[in-house]
C-alpha cells in the first residue's frame, strides 16, 4: 500500500456503459426477423444492468443513443434508469462509427439531435459525451464546449490500439469504411491516463481551455484496456493484475460495461435478431457466453472493486477532478 494510503481514503470508480443495441451497431445486418428490431434488449439489458449494480449502490453514467429514444416503447425503461439515478449521457444520434470523419456540422447535428430527444423523453440534459467506438477527432472539443458539454470520455490511450484498430478492419470488412474505423486519431495512444483538461484544439496535450476528459481506464506504463468487454475475452487473471497495478499506483478508475454484457442473446425473441459470426461484421464475445456466467465473472469484479474503490457517476467527478 503506497505512503499516505489510509483505508478508508478509498479512491474512486465510474461505472459507465454503452447502451448499444443490435439495431445501433449492425443497423439492420444480420437481422433475420420478419419485422425487424423488437429491442426486447434495450429493456432487459437496461434492468438486469440496474439490478446489477443495486446491492453495491453504484449509480452509472449510460452512454445512450438518440435513435433509441425515438422507439416509443424504450420510453418506459429511459425513464425508470434516470429513476434509479443513473446519469444519462450522449453516445450520438445514429450511433455513427464514423464519427470523427464527420464535418464539424454533422458532428453537431449528431449531438443536439440525441440531446433535445433526451430532453423531451427523460427530462434532463445530458452533460457528457462518447463517440461510438471512442472514434473522436480534435474538432469535436468546440462543437461539445458549444453543446454545452461538461466532459468527453472517448479517448482510449491504450497501447494495443494499433492492433485493436486493425482488428476493427478486418471484423468489419462487410461494411463501409467510415464504420470500419475506430479508437479515434492515432496519437491518443499517448494522451494523458487519468482525468485532464484539454487543450481547445487537442485532446492529446494538456490545457485549460478545453473539455474534461475522462479517458477510458488503461493500466499505468503497459497501458492496457481495463474494461468489462476486454475482460470476457483476457479473463479475471488479467484483470486482477491490472487492478493491482491501478490500485497501487493510487489510480481512480473508469469501469466501462457495454448493453450487450447483461443480455442473453440465447432468448428466442433475440435469436434471428443477432448476426453470425464471419460474415464480415464483428460479433463480441459477450453474445455468446451464457447470461449468467458472465454476471458471475462481473459480481467478482465489483466484490473486488468495492473494496479499494467509491462508486460514482461522471456528472459527479466533474466537480472534483483537480486538473
Ligand atoms: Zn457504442
Amino acid at each position: 500500500m503506497p505512503a499516505g494510503y489510509a483505508m478508508t481514503d478509498k479512491l474512486r470508480a465510474a461505472i459507465t456503459s454503452d447502451v448499444d443495441t443490435l439495431a445501433s451497431i449492425y443497423k439492420g445486418e444480420g437481422c433475420r426477423r420478419a419485422g425487424g428490431y423488437t429491442y426486447l434488449e434495450f429493456r432487459v439489458g437496461l434492468e438486469n444492468f440496474s439490478e446489477f449494480l443495486r446491492p453495491y449502490g453504484a449509480r452509472a453514467t449510460l452512454f445512450m443513443v438518440g435513435n433509441d429514444f425515438k422507439i416509443e416503447k424504450n420510453h418506459a425503461s429511459i425513464r425508470d434508469v434516470a429513476a434509479d439515478g443513473h446519469e444519462i449521457a450522449n453516445h450520438t444520434t445514429s450511433h455513427a462509427q464514423g464519427f470523427r470523419h464527420l464535418s464539424p456540422e454533422e458532428k453537431k447535428q449528431e449531438i443536439m439531435d440525441m440531446d433535445e430527444l433526451c430532453r423531451a423523453v427523460a427530462g434532463v440534459k445530458p452533460i457528457g459525451f462518447r463517440s461510438p467506438g471512442w472514434n473522436i477527432s480534435d474538432d469535436a472539443i468546440p462543437v461539445l464546449q458549444e453543446a454545452g458539454y461538461h466532459y468527453d470520455s472517448s479517448v482510449f490511450p491504450t497501447s494495443l490500439s494499433p492492433a485493436l484498430k486493425l482488428m476493427h478492419w478486418y471484423t468489419s470488412r462487410s461494411r463501409g469504411s467510415m464504420e470500419r474505423s475506430t479508437l479515434g486519431q492515432s496519437e491518443y495512444v499517448f494522451a494523458p491516463i487519468v482525468p485532464y483538461r484539454t487543450r481547445s484544439d487537442s485532446f492529446l496535450r494538456r490545457g485549460n481551455d478545453g473539455i474534461l476528459e475522462f479517458p477510458v481506464t488503461v493500466t499505468p506504463l503497459l497501458r492496457i484496456p481495463f474494461f468489462a468487454t476486454f475482460l470476457l475475452s483476457s479473463g479475471f487473471g488479467v484483470f486482477k493484475q491490472s487492478y493491482l497495478a491501478l490500485k497501487n499506483a493510487g489510480r481512480p478508475v473508469q469501469f466501462q460495461f457495454h448493453l450487450s454484457d447483461f443480455v442473453d442473446y440465447g432468448h428466442p425473441e433475440l435469436l434471428d435478431q443477432v448476426p453470425e459470426d464471419g460474415k464480415g461484421y464483428y460479433v463480441p464475445k459477450a453474445l455468446r457466453m451464457p447470461l449468467a456466467e458472465r454476471l458471475a465473472i462481473f459480481r467478482r469484479v465489483m466484490d473486488t472493486l468495492a473494496e479499494d474503490y467509491c462508486f460514482s457517476t461522471l456528472s459527479e467527478w466533474v466537480g472534483e477532478v483537480r486538473v
